[in-house]
């Protein structure tokens, strides 16, 4: 069986997110997309927080074709980093292809 290696998200700077711990994400993975827009589609606000204890997420898929990293719907960087862009999280590291 063929395992797929994940880009890693380095970063996040939404502290108000479930997942966040630290500035770091602690989903097991991401999904980044909503079509055009690079958003955070992982991203909850939730009474429950994920535990900072837990290896850091991995982008398990990106919808934003639009993106020069992008390719056959997945993301092809090393890693990515998450921050707020106005109210909402997105992803820092789309480059407009
Ligand atoms: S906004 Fe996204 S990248 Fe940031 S902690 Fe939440 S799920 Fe993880």
């Amino acid at each position: 069986m063929k395992v797929t290696k994940m880009p890693m998200v380095s970063a996040c700077a939404v502290h108000d997110c479930a997942y966040n711990g630290h500035g770091n994400c602690h989903a097991r993975a991401i999904t980044v997309g909503d079509g055009a827009h690079p958003r955070c589609d992982t991203f909850v606000v939730a009474a429950a927080h994920s535990n900072p204890n837990t290896p850091v997420a991995g982008v398990g898929a990106c919808k934003v074709v639009a993106c020069s990293l992008n390719s056959d719907l997945e993301c092809r960087a090393q890693s990515i980093r998450v921050g707020y862009h106005e109210r909402h999280a997105d992803c820092l590291t789309f480059t407009k292809g």
